[in-house]
C-alpha cells in the first residue's frame, strides 16, 4: 500500500509544532530555574547547575527530534521519504507509522544503534 504522504505530512508538521513548543518552554525553564543570586553555596550551585544540565539535555534531544522531523518533512517534498537512506529500500510502513521522521529501515536503524552504542551492549 502506498504511503499517504498528506497524511504523514500532516503527523509530521504537527510533531514539528510540538517539538518547537516545548524547545520554547524548556529554555524558558532553563533560564528561570534557580536565579543566580539565590544561589548561596557550593551546594546548592552545584544542585544547580545539575538542574540546567537535565534541561539542556531534555532540550537537546527535543532539538534533535525536531531536526530529524524537519528532514523527513524536506524528504516529503523531494519524494524520497519512505526509502532507507542507507540500502534504498521502502521503509516498512508499520515503522513509518512508530517512527514517521525515520530515514532508516529497521535493519539499518539496527546496525546504527549497535554503531552508535557500542558500550551499552
Ligand atoms: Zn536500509
Amino acid at each position: 500500500m502506498p504511503i499517504d504522504l498528506k497524511a504523514r505530512r500532516a503527523q509530521l508538521l504537527k510533531r514539528e509544532k510540538d517539538l518547537s513548543q516545548d524547545l520554547d518552554s524548556s529554555e524558558e525553564d532553563a533560564r528561570t530555574a534557580v536565579p543566580v543570586d539565590e544561589v548561596s553555596d557550593a551546594t546548592d550551585e552545584a544542585v544547580a547547575d545539575e538542574e540546567r544540565d537535565a534541561k539542556y539535555a531534555e532540550g537537546n534531544r527535543d532539538y534533535e527530534d525536531l531536526v530529524e522531523v524537519r528532514d523527513a518533512l524536506k524528504r516529503i517534498d523531494a519524494g524520497t521519504y519512505g526509502k532507507c537512506e542507507v540500502c534504498g529500500r521502502e521503509i516498512d510502513s508499520a515503522r513509518l507509522d512508530a517512527v514517521p521522521a525515520t530515514k532508516y529501515c529497521i535493519d539499518d536503524a539496527r546496525a546504527r544503534d549497535l554503531q552508535l552504542k557500542p558500550a551499552t551492549l
